[in-house]
C-alpha cells in the first residue's frame, strides 16, 4: 500500500534537470534499475557524477558482459546538442504519465509513470546511434538532431508549431512544451515530406526498440510486468539453472564448457577465444587442416619481429595463416549448412566461414534486444535505404535457420511449374528436385501436427473456420508439441531442427569438417588457368578478430568454392570479388508483409484462456484466401508472426504517448496476423548497408487484399478491438461497432496507402539477387548453381531463387543446395588431389 502510495507520489514527475534524473533513479526505481540508469548517465551525460555504487554496477556489468557475451555497451559519441534533442524527441514518444485516476497494481504504475528518459533510454539511443546502426541516411538522422537543437532548425523542420506568442518567440525543440512536442511528431508520421515521415520513423523505431529491449544487470525492464511479458523464457531460466547447478567445474573450465557446449562444440574453431596461435594452428591440424603460419619479416631484427608482426597487418597477399581444404563454405545458414553436410559426409574436408558468431544452447539469453543485436545480420537495425522495408536476417551459426519461426514448406507446385516452364530450368520439375525435397524435411524433421496452438494462430484458425476460409497447418521442423514462443531469440533445447541441429552436426560428426565462427569472407580468390576460358576460383579470403581484438586475414586454398552468405550479402561477396555479371545484386525480393492486430481481452473467449500474444508454436497455421492460387499465383499468404514487446512497440501506431502505454499495456492479449505477398517487383543490393527496394503499386495492392482479409479474419475470431500498422492508428470496437461500421473500417483501413513509410511494411524473406537461370544475360548462376563468370564457384543461398517464391523460403533453399551439392560432388570427383602443406 505504501508503495503505491510512493508511486502516486511520483506520476506527475517530470525530469527536468539532469539532478531531477537521478532523484528519480534513487527514489523510484529498484535497485538494479537505478544501477543500470546511473551506468548510462555516467557513460553519456558530461558532468554528472554518479555514486561508487553505480561504478560497481557498471564494472559487473562489464564483467558479465564480457565473459558472458551477453550484450554490448555502446558508448555514444553524439554531441551535447544531439543528446538534448534526443532527449526531448524520446520523452515525447515516452513521456511519464498522470494515471493517478487508475487503480492498478505497482507494476502498471511504474510503467506509466517512467519517461524514457528515467528509463535512461536515450543514452542508450546515442549509444545505439553512435555505434550500432549502419544505415545510408544515418547521417540525416545527425543532421536533423543538431538541428532541432537551434530555434531556427526547429522552425524550418516544425514550422509555425515551434513559434509561441511571447518573447522569444522562436524555440527549439528541446525548449517545446511536451504538447507542442508530440503534436510535431504527430504531424511528422503523416507530412507531406517524405524526409519528415523519414525522421519519425526512425526516431520512433529507435526510441521504442531500446526502451522496450533494454535491461538492468538482472535481465529487467521496467515496462515488461506491466505489460505482461515475462522476459526471456521461464522454462529456460529453470533449464540454466539445472545445468549450472550440477555442473561441478572450476570458473574456467565452466566458461569453456559454456562456449562449447552444445552439439557443434567440437567442430567449432573459435578464433576469438583460442588464446594463442600455435592453440589455433594445431586445432586446425587436428582436424585434418593443412596450414601454413604467416612467416617472421626477415629484413627486421629477430627480436624486433614479435612486435612487427604485431604492427604490420595481414593482408591477402601477406595472410595471417593459409589453410588448405577441398571445399569451403561461406555463410552457415539455411543453404550452406546442406552443403557443408553432405560434403563433409561425402568424405571431403570442409571449412566453414561464418560472419557470426557461435551460440550454444545454454549461451542464448533469449532477451530480444542483446540477440538482435548478436545473431542478427546489422545487429537487427537493418532497412532498405528509403526505409520503406524494415530488414530481418540471421548472421549467427546456423543463419536464418537459428532464429526462423520454423515453417517449413515445400516449393509450391505453381511456382516449380513457373520455374520450369517459363524460365526453362527443369531442374524444378525433374526427380531429383522432388528427391531433394524429400530429403530436406527428413533431416530436419519436418512434421505437421500441432498439440497445443499458440494464440496468434489459434485466432488465425478461428477467425477462418468462421468466415470459411481455407486455414491449414504449417508443415515445421519442430516437434507437435513445441510450444515455445522465444525460437525467433535461438533454440533452447534444440527441438527445433535449424541446421546446427542437423547439417551442421552431420559435418562435425563426420570428422571431416569445422566451423569457423566470427569469419567474415572479404574475397573470393579466382585466376585464369591456362586452358580456361574463364577463372577459376581457388578460394577465399577471410578476416576475424583476434582474442587481442586485432583483425587479422587469412586465407582459405580450395579445390571448390561455394558462397552462401544470403540475398543481402552473397552480391556484395561477389562484386568485391572482381565479377561483373550484371545480374548480381539485381532481381532482389523481400516478400513484403503488412500486418494487423486485434485485441482479445483476458478470458475473452475460452479458446484462447490463458494463452499470451508472445507464447507457443511461431507459425503453425496459415491461409491462402488471398494467393491467388487459381490465377497468377502472386497474392498473399496469411499468417502470424512473432512479436516480442521491442518489435510489438515498434509495429504499433503512435498518436500520443499516452494512448501508446495503453497498447503497450494490452500487449501480452494483442494478437497479430499479416499478409506477406509474393512480390513481383524486385530491388537492387548495392552494399553491404544499400539496399534498394520500393514496394510496387501491384505489390501494395495484394497487400491491401491481404490486410482486409486478416481484419475480418481477426473480428471473425472475437477479436474486442482491430487496427492496422497504418500510422493514423484507427481502430474499431467490434463489440459495440453496427455491421456498416465495421463494414466500412475494414474497406477504409485496409485501402490505405502503405507506400512511403505510411505504415510499416517488414520483410524476414530475402530472395532472388544472384538468380538462378539457363542464360549468362539474364541470371547469375547456371542450373547448376555455379556462377556463370568463375568455375569452382557456386552459390547456395535464397539468392538463386528465379523470382519471389511466396512462401516461407527454408525447404526451398535447402532443397536447391541439395541439388547443388551434388552439382559440387560430381566436381571434386573430376578434379585431382592436391599437396598439403609441410
Ligand atoms: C525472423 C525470421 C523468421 C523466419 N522464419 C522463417 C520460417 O518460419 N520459415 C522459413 O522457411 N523461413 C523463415 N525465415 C527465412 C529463412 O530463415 C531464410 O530465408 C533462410 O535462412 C535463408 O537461407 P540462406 O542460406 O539464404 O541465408 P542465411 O540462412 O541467412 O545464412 C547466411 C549466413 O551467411 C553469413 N554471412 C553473410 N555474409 C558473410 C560473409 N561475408 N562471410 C561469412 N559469413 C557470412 C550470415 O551471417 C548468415 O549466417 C525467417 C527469417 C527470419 C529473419
Amino acid at each position: 500500500m505504501d508503495e503505491q502510495k510512493s508511486a502516486r507520489k511520483h506520476h506527475s514527475l517530470r525530469v527536468s534537470s539532469e539532478m531531477d534524473e537521478k532523484q528519480y533513479l534513487q527514489e523510484y526505481l529498484t535497485d538494479t534499475e537505478y544501477l543500470a540508469g546511473c551506468r548510462d548517465i555516467k557513460i553519456n551525460i558530461a558532468n554528472v557524477g554518479t555514486s561508487s555504487t553505480a561504478d560497481q554496477a557498471m564494472k559487473e556489468e562489464k564483467s558479465r558482459n564480457d565473459n558472458n557475451n551477453v550484450f554490448n555497451i555502446y558508448e555514444s559519441s553524439l554531441s551535447r546538442r544531439q543528446m538534448d534533442t534526443l532527449i526531448a524527441v524520446s520523452d515525447a514518444f515516452l513521456p511519464s504519465v498522470d494515471v493517478s485516476d487508475l487503480t492498478a497494481d505497482e507494476s502498471l504504475l511504474k510503467f506509466y509513470a517512467t519517461s524514457a528518459s528515467m528509463a535512461a533510454t536515450p543514452q542508450r539511443l546515442g549509444g545505439m546511434i553512435s555505434e550500432r546502426l549502419k544505415h545510408p541516411k544515418k547521417w540525416l538522422l545527425k543532421v536533423a538532431l543538431w538541428a532541432l537543437s537551434t530555434w531556427f532548425g526547429t522552425f524550418v523542420m516544425c514550422g509555425i508549431a515551434s513559434v509561441s506568442t511571447t518573447f522569444p518567440y522562436f524555440h527549439s525543440f528541446p525548449n517545446l512544451s511536451h504538447q507542442r512536442r508530440q503534436e510535431i511528431l504527430n504531424s511528422w508520421s503523416q507530412s507531406y515530406f517524405f524526409l519528415l515521415r523519414l525522421l519519425y520513423w526512425s526516431l520512433k523505431l529507435l526510441t521504442f526498440l531500446v526502451f522496450f529491449t533494454q535491461v538492468d544487470s538482472k535481465d529487467h525492464n521496467v515496462s515488461w510486468k506491466a505489460i505482461g511479458y515475462t522476459g526471456p523464457d521461464p522454462d529456460f531460466k529453470v533449464q540454466n539453472t539445472t545445468t549450472a547447478a550440477t555442473t561441478k567445474l572450476d570458473e574456467q573450465q565452466q566458461q569453456q564448457q559454456e562456449i562449447l557446449f552444445g552439439p557443434l562444440s567440437s567442430g567449432i574453431v573459435d578464433f576469438k577465444t583460442l588464446p594463442h596461435d600455435l592453440t589455433l594452428i594445431n586445432t586446425l591440424k587436428r582436424h585434418g587442416f593443412p596450414v601454413k603460419r604467416r612467416r617472421p619479416c626477415t629484413s627486421i631484427l629477430p627480436q624486433e619481429r614479435s612486435t612487427h608482426n604485431n604492427k604490420v597487418p595481414s593482408s591477402i597477399f601477406d595472410p595471417f595463416l593459409k589453410i588448405r581444404c577441398d571445399a569451403v563454405v561461406v555463410g552457415s545458414g539455411s543453404g550452406g549448412g546442406v552443403v557443408a553436410g553432405l560434403l563433409a559426409r561425402a568424405g571431403y574436408k570442409v571449412l566453414v566461414l561464418e560472419k557470426g558468431n557461435y551460440y550454444a544452447r545454454n549461451n542464448l539469453t533469449l532477451l530480444e534486444g542483446p540477440t538482435l543485436d548478436q545473431m542478427y545480420l546489422s545487429n537487427g537495425l537493418m532497412a532498405t535505404a528509403d526505409m520503406d522495408v524494415l530488414l530481418l536476417a540471421g548472421s549467427t551459426v546456423g543463419g536464418g535457420s537459428t532464429i526462423n519461426w520454423s515453417a517449413s514448406i515445400p516449393t509450391p507446385q505453381h511456382v516449380r511449374k513457373e520455374w520450369c516452364d517459363e524460365y526453362e530450368l527443369e531442374l524444378f520439375g525433374s526427380k531429383l528436385y522432388e528427391e531433394a525435397l524429400d530429403v530436406v524435411c527428413k533431416r530436419m524433421q519436418v512434421q505437421s501436427e500441432i498439440e497445443e496452438e499458440g494464440f496468434n494462430n489459434a485466432v488465425l484458425r478461428k477467425g477462418c473456420e468462421e468466415l470459411g476460409y481455407p486455414v491449414d497447418n504449417i508443415p515445421r521442423n519442430a516437434p507437435s508439441d513445441h510450444y515455445c514462443g522465444w525460437c525467433c531469440l535461438g533454440c533452447k533445447d534444440g527441438r527445433k531442427k535449424g541446421t546446427s541441429e542437423t547439417w551442421l552436426l552431420d559435418l562435425v560428426e563426420s570428422g571431416n569438417g569445422v566451423i569457423l565462427p566470427g569469419s567474415e569472407a572479404v574475397k573470393v580468390l579466382h585466376q585464369r588457368k591456362s586452358g580456361r576460358e574463364r577463372n577459376t576460383a581457388t578460394g577465399v579470403a577471410f578476416e576475424f578478430e583476434n582474442s587481442k581484438g586485432d583483425k587479422e586475414i587469412c586465407v582459405v586454398e580450395s579445390r571448390v568454392t561455394v558462397v552462401a552468405c544470403g540475398a543481402l550479402r552473397t552480391p556484395t561477396l561477389l562484386k568485391r570479388s572482381g565479377l561483373r555479371n550484371p545480374n548480381i545484386g539485381k532481381n532482389l525480393h523481400l516478400h513484403p508483409v503488412a500486418m494487423a492486430w486485434g485485441y482479445f481481452p483476458d478470458n475473452s473467449s475460452s479458446f484462447l484462456a490463458e494463452k499470451k500474444s508472445y507464447e507457443g508454436g511461431i507459425m503453425t497455421a496459415m491461409s491462402t484466401v488471398a494467393a491467388d492460387l487459381k490465377k497468377s499465383g502472386y497474392g498473399t499468404v496469411i499468417q502470424t508472426p512473432a512479436l516480442h514487446p521491442g518489435m510489438f512497440s515498434i509495429l504499433m501506431p503512435w498518436v500520443s504517448g499516452k494512448d501508446m502505454k495503453d497498447r503497450m499495456r494490452r500487449f501480452s492479449r494483442t494478437a497479430h496476423v499479416f499478409a506477406l505477398a509474393r512480390d513481383q517487383g524486385s530491388g537492387t543490393v548495392n552494399s553491404d548497408s544499400e539496399i534498394r527496394y520500393s514496394v510496387e503499386a501491384r505489390d501494395e495492392e495484394k497487400l491491401r487484399a491481404g490486410v482486409e482479409k486478416v481484419l475480418r479474419i481477426l473480428a471473425a475470431a472475437g477479436a474486442e478491438e482491430i487496427g492496422t500498422h497504418h500510422g493514423k492508428g484507427k481502430s474499431i470496437n467490434v463489440k459495440s461497432a453496427s455491421y456498416h461500421e465495421l463494414e466500412r473500417f475494414v474497406k477504409e483501413e485496409s485501402g490505405r496507402e502503405m507506400r512511403g513509410l505510411r505504415w510499416p511494411i517488414c520483410s524476414a524473406h530475402q530472395m532472388g539477387s544472384c538468380r538462378m537461370g539457363v542464360a549468362a544475360a539474364t541470371s547469375a548462376v547456371n542450373p547448376m548453381g555455379e556462377t556463370w563468370e568463375v568455375e569452382g564457384l557456386f552459390v547456395a543461398d535464397t539468392s538463386v531463387f528465379p523470382t519471389a517464391l511466396g512462401v516461407n523460403p527454408m525447404v526451398t533453399v535447402q532443397a536447391i543446395a541439395y541439388c547443388t551439392a551434388l552439382s559440387v560432388l560430381q566436381l571434386l570427383k573430376r578434379k585431382k588431389i592436391k599437396t598439403t602443406y609441410i
